[in-house]
């Protein structure tokens, strides 16, 4: 099964798609952790990347289109994948159909702007592991302190306030149209997130057998 999760900046999709990927068992690809990689390791792209994701703006589509053609060539990849933060354009959801990947289902987490600004305000990420957290909603056990690994939280510096503002405007003007893509090929199921984790994930599930 290969599932696209949908959704503005915080709006879930990260938890939702490890929900997903307990129920299924097929892989998680998150392209923003796979660029956040790249901009750790130094590596050309990861460069480039860099300074359009300060800003909260998108990576170019060449360099997403071409990490992710990569990352479903994997052998972890083959039964089926979830599909988290790509695409996020137009033009990368035309390049899946061109690739020939076919989509099953696409999950929409809707949750409004002024939650989202609220939930990223509070986020935590560790930078070593990928792990996130938020100081209200899911804290770590140890303030501050991966709980997976034990290094050090931090706030994602793409996760500030005038950052997030950027993000969401881009998420309206780029990533939503996607929503009537996937709707006009009879894909699209949409999730209202909800305060608690466990109410949203639940409904998830029923989306997935819907
Ligand atoms: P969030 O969903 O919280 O915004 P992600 O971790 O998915 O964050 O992505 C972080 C950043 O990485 C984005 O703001 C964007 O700059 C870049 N990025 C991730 N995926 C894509 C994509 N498919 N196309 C373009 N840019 C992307
Ligand atoms: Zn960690």
């Amino acid at each position: 099964m290969n599932l696209i999760l949908l959704g503005a900046p915080g709006a879930g999709k990260g938890t939702q798609a490890e929900v997903i990927c307990r129920e299924l068992n097929i892989p998680t690809i998150s392209t923003g952790n796979m660029l956040r990689a790249a901009v750790k390791a130094g590596t050309e792209y990861g460069l480039k990347a860099k300074a359009a994701m300060d800003a909260g703006d998108l990576v170019s589509d060449d360099i997403v289109i071409g990490i992710l053609k990569d990352r479903i060539k994997e052998p972890d990849a083959q039964n089926g994948f979830i599909l988290d933060g790509f695409p996020r354009t137009v033009p990368q959801a035309e390049a899946l159909d061109a690739m020939g990947v076919k989509i099953d289902k696409v999950i929409e987490i809707h949750v409004p702007d002024e939650k989202i600004q609220q939930r990223l305000s509070g986020r935590r990420v560790c930078l070593d592991c990928g792990a996130t957290y938020h100081v209200d909603f899911k804290p770590s056990k140890t303030e501050g302190v991966c709980d997976v690994c034990g290094k050090q939280l931090v706030i994602r510096k793409d996760d500030e306030p005038e950052t997030v503002k950027s993000r969401l405007k881009t998420y309206h003007e780029q990533t939503a149209p996607l929503k009537g893509y996937y709707e006009a090929q009879g894909k699209l199921v949409t999730v209202e997130g909800q305060e608690e984790v466990a109410d949203t994930s639940r409904l998830t599930l029923e989306a997935l057998n819907a």
